[in-house]
Formats: C-alpha cells, sequence, structure tokens
C-alpha cells in the first residue's frame, strides 16, 4: 500500500475490508474463506459440491482499489478511503463515503467505531476521523480567508422515509423543486465549532438510532444512516461530505417464513442499493442521466453523484466465515459492478 496513489483523484474508490472471525463464529466451528494476500486482492474460497457429492473449494478471485485484512485498524482504512475525500469539499466540490455489507460485516464498526467498551479493540471511526481532518483544514491559514462554517446533519433512510437523528427521529419530507434540487425540509443543520462537538453530534444520533420499540424505531440494521458534514460559505454550500451507514444486504431472508414487514423492508432496501449502484456508475461513465429518483436514498445525495468535482469511496465488508458466503458473494459482486465502467 502506497499512500500517494490515493492522493490523485480516482473519482470512484472501491475497497473490501474484511473482519475477523468473532467468538461466535468460533464457537460454532464455522471456518474462514476468505483471504487477502494484498494489492487489492481478494480471494474467495466457497465450499461447493459435485454431483456425486465430492466437496471441493471454488476459488474466485476478486480485484480492487484496495483490500483490508482482518489485522487492519479503523486507523489504516481511513488513510485510504475518506481521507483523501476531505480536501475534495474545500475545493468546493462532494464527496461520499458508503459502508456496504451484511448486518455483522463491520459497517458500524467502521464508519461509527466502537466505543462500547465491551470490545477490546475500542477505536475510532470514520466520522469522528474525517470531522477531526476537516477541523484541521478550517484552522489552516489557506482556507481561513475562505470564511467556511461547517455544519453537521444526521438522519436516518427507513422504507423510504426519512428520520432525523438530530431531533428525536422527526418524520421529515423530502421535496424536489423544478431545478430538480432535492430538499429535505426543516432537516436540522447543526453549527459546529471543534471536532469534538462533531462528535457529541455522532452519539447523540447513534443512540437516538438504535433506541425505541416501534416500527419507526425499527432495528437499525435495516435502514441506512447518514452523517453530512456541509461547508457553507455565504450561506452557500461550498462542499459536502456525506458519509453512509448502509443498511445491511444480506442474502437469504427466507420469503415464506417471513412477515410482510421484513419482505417490504428488504425490497426497499434492494431496490435503494439498486439505485446507488446505478448512481455511482453514472458518475463514472460522466453520464447525464443520472436515476436518482430510482430511491429516496440516493434522491436525497443527488448532489454527490452530479458536478465535475464529485468524488465517492465505497467500501465493502465482508464477514469471514463460510456461513456468510452466500451474502459475501454478493456484496464482493457488488463492488465488482460499482466499479466496471
Ligand atoms: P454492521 O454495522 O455491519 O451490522 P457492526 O459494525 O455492528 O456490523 O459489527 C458487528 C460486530 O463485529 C461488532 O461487535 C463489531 O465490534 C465487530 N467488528 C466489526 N468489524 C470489526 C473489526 N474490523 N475488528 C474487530 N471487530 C469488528
Ligand atoms: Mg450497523
Amino acid at each position: 500500500l502506497s499512500l500517494s496513489d490515493t492522493v490523485e483523484a480516482h473519482r470512484i474508490c472501491v475497497c473490501v475490508r474484511k473482519r475477523p472471525l468473532n467468538s461466535k463464529e468460533v464457537t460454532k466451528n464455522d471456518i474462514d474463506v476468505v483471504s487477502i494476500p494484498g494489492n487489492g486482492t481478494l480471494l474467495l474460497h466457497e465450499p461447493k459440491q459435485k454431483v456425486d457429492l465430492t466437496k471441493y473449494l471454488d476459488n474466485q478471485v476478486f480485484h480492487y482499489d484496495y483490500s483490508f485484512d482482518e489485522s487492519s485498524t479503523n486507523d489504516l482504512v481511513y488513510r485510504f478511503t475518506a481521507k483523501p475525500l476531505v480536501q475534495t469539499i474545500f475545493d468546493g466540490g462532494m464527496a461520499t463515503c458508503f459502508a456496504y455489507g451484511q448486518t455483522g460485516s463491520g459497517k458500524t464498526h467502521t464508519m461509527g467505531g466502537d466505543f462500547s467498551g465491551k470490545s477490546q479493540n475500542s477505536a475510532k471511526g470514520i466520522y469522528a476521523m474525517a470531522a477531526q481532518d476537516v477541523f484541521a483544514l478550517l484552522n489552516q491559514r489557506r482556507y481561513s480567508s475562505l470564511d467556511l462554517c461547517p455544519y453537521v446533519t444526521f438522519f436516518e433512510i427507513y422504507n423510504s422515509k426519512v428520520f432525523d437523528l438530530l431531533n428525536k427521529k422527526a418524520k421529515l419530507r423530502v421535496l424536489e423543486d423544478e431545478k430538480q434540487q432535492v430538499q429535505v425540509v426543516g432537516l436540522q443543520e447543526m453549527y459546529v465549532s471543534c471536532a469534538e462537538d462533531v462528535i457529541k453530534m455522532i452519539e447523540m444520533g447513534s443512540a437516538c438510532r438504535t433506541s425505541g420499540q416501534t416500527s419507526a424505531n425499527a432495528n437499525s440494521s435495516r435502514s441506512h444512516a447518514v452523517l453530512q458534514v456541509i461547508l457553507r460559505r455565504r450561506n452557500q454550500v461550498h462542499g459536502k461530505f456525506s458519509l453512509v451507514d448502509l443498511a445491511g444486504n444480506e442474502r437469504g431472508i427466507d420469503v415464506r417464513s417471513s412477515d410482510r414487514q421484513t419482505l417490504v423492508e428488504t425490497a426497499e432496501i434492494n431496490r435503494s442499493l439498486l439505485a446507488l449502484k446505478e448512481c455511482i456508475r453514472s458518475l463514472g461513465m460522466d453520464s447525464h442521466h443520472i436515476p436518482f429518483r430510482m430511491s429516496k436514498l440516493t434522491q436525497v445525495l443527488r448532489d454527490s453523484f452530479i458536478g465535475d468535482n464529485s468524488r465517492t469511496c465505497m467500501i465493502a465488508m465482508v464477514s469471514p466465515g463460510m456461513s456468510s458466503c452466500d451474502s459475501t458473494v454478493n456484496t464482493l459482486r457488488y463492488a465488482d459492478r460499482v466499479k466496471e465502467l
């Protein structure tokens, strides 16, 4: 890995991160079917059976911009993914970083960090590290003359509905005007004066995200969470960094035994992830048609897919266990498609 490669502008960067086997998987004798030899490569050793029932390993190779193995820290992942995008918003562009993968693969660990104290791997997430770097640049002399003011929003999209995580999960409407500008009506945009302010908002919003029992407060793994750091200049948006913890893309939800709500949620998640892939691809192709209306997620993120100075990074998270193989294949193929033009 060399950091100098990241500085040059790939408009779309796609990476994969493998987490370690957890104790539950170890107890169940789950085996590790993912290996990362380095240089953006990932090998999947998928157990299969021939017609005559003999077992064999089907080895598949995948290539990405970077591949991070189970020993990688959040800090390392951040340096190669979101960090190079911080500059973009100072240059007046849009930056977006997505965490993609099945539930339990490490999206929230990577984005929000792990402060539970229960884990030995207590680690800052990409949200907090990006906030620190935004303030480090704001305090540099070359930017202080621009009079940039930083704000934060934090919201959740569940079943096509938007909820404000900085305002007691208020349900918000999304409107599009005649110029196709999308507005989330009433979304709280909080002024922040230091990185600690941002971290407080993240803690507040994250607690709000996982609390409650009713359907609108449903399981956080079924919703997308979006943290935005917005730089305003004379009240106009100068640049915006969106950091997105996507809903779980798990495979193998049993259609016969699932309740109606689970099926509706799953269909909606699939639709929005499909829309996201198409929108990122259109960014890479400099296409004039961006299918952002395909889902609420892409509609709300419309700004991120337009403009010459938009940059996107996707981190595809994978669980290492054989029991997760179907979802892992699904994640790896999706990440492949995002990049392939
Ligand atoms: P997701 O948000 O994708 O559902 P989480 O981030 O909540 O998954 O991760 C599930 C569990 O695995 C958490 O307990 C988390 O602490 C742990 N975990 C995830 N990634 C890592 C990692 N790279 N190293 C150590 N533990 C991890
Ligand atoms: Mg999560």
